[in-house]
């Protein structure tokens, strides 16, 4: 018999429908390949092969999809199968209830697969003629409209992209032409071939459907472009009048110079041999996917990210994965074929006469780039350039390859403070401004911007003496840098004679070298992640003492404190991945994750032993919320000291990033040297509210949080550190050490202007105000409070 596969993104839908066939066709083989888990919506293309292989006795199947992503994962396991059961599966393009229906029936009934799936093919029949007896089903177009393009800027990628999804709802084989300058009739359900009628506006626009719903097809077309195919008003044209607003601080500094976007530098594409189709088109599969996660990603969030709709639409273009798919199967290998196909795609646009139009070539170029960086395993998007970048946001990859000698600054449309790429940003010594709003990335290149990453204010092409105004604030910040970069390398004291160790958070050789030259005590926080990201296996314990080692030289002797591997959550690691998790925050990540790879965990503590044995070495374990987990952490550390023999002056700590630690805090005292808070994550997971999420402002201020770490000093009974941003939050030092805090970890060039606020500490007055700022409401009010009292001295 005839066995018949679903695939569906939902497995409780999968279900439900098998039931319903069963009931009129008992005795059916069908096999399910639905949903990730349980909940989780999603295909994967290795249950589908695994159902193909349960479904087949012999006859063959026929595979029944839902939407989108389904119908590529099926293709995916189609390339996945043996030769011999692919010549037996047919991929049914029925709709998925009726067709499973008259699949069943027709399958049980002993049928022929080719007649099982034209069967299920016209499972719609009876439904259509019940519903619309007086309207054939012919596949000629039966209803015909015209409208006119009313937009300011044609139908360009916002408006084509809003055609093309209401296109694909329709669902009645759509089609339009450009009557005005006479194009030819193209899909209206492919991005890309809309975007070639070069249709400006006044320009009158042919639509055509077929089917039962043809009409009501066309009429929701035509009604669609009388709104304007609901483009919201217009942003700030490039170049046009000046703009002036508020993003949200991230990095302090004043960024001046000329806009520019990454999307203009295409990555290299190696000159490599095809493997085979069916090992190139599942880098196209896997590559689209990844990009769509990127982007998805944005999404989170940000409403206002509509702007992406092209792209995403890009990515599921049946033109465009057409052609590559031809490609593939003529010979090429992934990266040439998507390139090719992309290119040729691109090029319609040059042709068209409206410059704004043939801008939206762009659009097809920088989902290409992304692809093909995706495909080739490139951390992010080209980031050298002069000037501002403005991008919609920034991975902490691309942060780390711009280089501060030429990029004045960065202005993102979205992203967050407290994300790692803003982190970076700061670290490096980049001024940023974030949540900008999606109007800056119509900024045209070249235009000048000038934006303070201090307080978040922006203005696009400024007139002159908002220029000057800028140019002065930046003077006056890089006087004070200048004062306080001379002292930096005497030790930091309370006016009171307090001292506060002031280190340096480093993620890479260059940050330990920035560290020594601005003046930090020691390392409080090495990120050991830089090390293990963005590469295909994980470093021996050889190469990491060889890291490590270079980043004590570069120290100069100073102490360096290792975090243990900090991934999962925000930062996956591709060769010892998580198992899918609804909310990876809450999931298996930093010491969890290490504790869940032993090999790999026994490994770093290794390399960290023997490093202890030449140079002073703190191990810390980050994401603690239990004594269970430190105690299994101490074990393993003790295997490797005795591995590597005795090692004098190595000391244990933890972070503190969970309330749950931090309300435990004198629990873990036994076990530890010190403890360092790690506000970052601890002010995500006391408010709620995700570290990277651009619509959520929390602030590691709130009195919550510092409530916690005050706790956390009241209770240690072993020196307390922080190392989240807020350490290095000029306001929020004397707030820090009046609560108790005996170390500030911060990015290496904020090192002598931390060192500087402490001096202007004065411990004796800031008790009482610590214990008032931590009883008021919120952040914003312990802001007002440290603004109205002046402490210094
Ligand atoms: C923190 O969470 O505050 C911290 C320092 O760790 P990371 O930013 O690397 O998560
Ligand atoms: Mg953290």
């Amino acid at each position: 018999m005839v066995g018949i596969v679903l695939v569906s993104h939902s497995r409780a839908l999968a279900r439900a429908a098998v039931a319903l066939a069963a009931e009129m066709a008992a005795g059916a083989r069908i096999e399910i390949a639905a949903g990730l888990d349980e909940t989780t919506l999603g295909t994967d293309a290795t249950a589908i092969v695994d159902a193909l292989a349960a479904a087949d006795d012999g006859d063959g199947v026929v595979v029944l999809m839902d939407l989108g992503s389904a119908v590529l994962s099926a293709e995916l396991a189609l390339e996945l199968i043996d030769d011999d059961l692919r010549s037996r599966v047919v991929l049914c393009p029925a709709p998925l209830v009726e067709g499973l229906v008259a699949a069943a029936v027709t399958a049980a009934s002993g049928a022929d697969r080719a007649e099982v799936a034209r069967e299920a093919s016209d499972g719609l029949l009876g439904k259509l003629s019940q519903l619309e007896p007086s309207v054939s089903v012919s596949p000629e177009k039966d209803a015909m409209g015209t409208v006119t393009v009313a937009n300011p800027h044609g139908l360009h990628a916002r408006p084509a992209a809003r055609l093309v999804t209401e296109a694909r709802r329709l669902d009645a084989g759509l089609e339009v032409r450009n009557r005005t300058t006479g194009s030819a009739w193209v899909p209206a359900t492919s991005l890309s071939r809309v975007a070639t009628l070069g249709a400006l506006r006044g320009h009158e626009i042919e639509v055509r459907a077929s089917g039962p719903r043809a009409q009501a097809a066309v009429d929701e077309i035509v009604a669609v472009a009388a709104r304007k195919f609901d483009e919201t008003p217009d942003v700030p044209h490039p170049g046009g009048e000046p703009f002036a607003t508020g993003g949200r601080p991230a990095s302090a500094g004043i960024g001046i110079g000329p806009a520019w976007r990454r999307a203009s530098t295409p990555p290299d594409v190696p000159d490599t041999p095809s493997r085979g189709a069916d090992v190139e088109w599942p880098r196209v599969v896997g590559a689209v996917a990844a990009v769509r996660r990127e982007i998805d990603k944005i999404w989170e969030g940000n409403p206002e990210a509509s702007i992406f709709d092209a792209h995403l639409l890009l990515l599921d273009d049946a033109e465009l994965l057409g052609e590559v798919r031809r490609r593939i199967d003529g010979g090429q290998a992934a990266p040439q074929a998507f390139q090719g196909a992309a290119a040729r795609i691109a090029a319609a646009f040059d042709t068209l006469d409206d410059p704004y139009l043939r801008g939206r070539g762009d659009d097809v170029h920088a989902v290409s780039d992304q692809v093909l960086r995706a495909m080739l395993g490139l951390s992010g998007a080209e980031t050298a350039g002069d000037g501002i970048l403005v991008a919609a946001d920034l991975t902490p990859a691309e942060a780390a390859t711009l280089d501060p000698a030429r990029v004045k600054g960065v202005l993102l449309a979205f992203g967050s403070p407290t994300s790692h790429g803003a982190i970076m940003a700061r670290t490096r010594g980049i001024p940023m401004v974030v949540g900008a709003g999606p109007a800056v990335l119509s900024v045209s290149p070249g235009i000048t911007v000038a934006f303070d990453g201090g307080t978040g204010e922006f203005v696009i092409a400024p007139a002159e003496p908002v220029l000057a105004a800028f140019r002065e604030r930046a003077a006056g910040l890089a006087e004070r840098g200048r004062q306080a970069a001379a002292r930096a390398h005497r030790p930091a004291v309370t006016a009171d004679g307090v001292a506060i160790a002031v280190a340096a958070n480093v993620g890479s050789l260059a940050d330990a070298r920035a560290a020594a030259d601005n003046g930090a005590d020691l390392a409080g926080l090495v990120r050991t992640e830089f090390l293990f990201l963005d590469r295909d296996a994980a470093p021996g314990p050889d190469e990491q003492v060889a890291t490590y080692l270079e980043l004590a030289e570069a120290l100069g002797g100073r102490r360096l404190t290792l975090r243990t591997l900090d991934v999962g959550g925000d930062k996956p690691l591709r060769y010892a991945p998580a198992a899918h998790e609804q909310n990876p925050f809450l999931g298996v990540r930093g010491l969890r994750h290490s504790l869940a790879h032993p090999a790999l965990f026994a490994d770093q503590l290794l390399a960290i032993a023997r490093v202890a044995r030449e140079t002073p070495v703190s191990v810390m374990f980050p994401m603690v919320s239990s004594v269970a987990e430190v105690v299994a952490a101490r074990r393993m550390l003790d295997d490797a000291v005795a591995k590597a023999g005795p090692a004098e002056d190595l000391r244990v700590g933890i972070m503190i990033e969970v309330p749950a630690a931090a309300l435990k805090a004198a629990a873990f005292t036994p076990y530890v040297d010190f403890v360092s808070v790690g506000t970052n994550d601890l002010t995500q997971y006391t408010l709620a509210a995700e570290r990277g999420n651009a619509a959520l402002t929390a602030d590691g201020l709130d009195p919550a949080v510092l409530q916690l770490v005050g706790l956390v000093c009241a209770r240690a009974g072993v020196p307390v550190a922080v190392c989240g941003e807020l350490a290095a939050d000029e306001a929020a030092v004397r707030l820090l050490t009046a609560l108790g805090v005996r170390e500030l970890s911060v990015a290496p060039p904020a090192v002598p202007l931390v060192k500087d606020a402490v001096r202007a500490t004065h411990m004796n007055l800031t008790g009482s105000l610590a214990q008032r700022a931590t009883g008021l409401a919120d952040a914003a009010a312990v802001r007002a409070l440290l603004k109205s009292v002046s402490l210094a001295g």
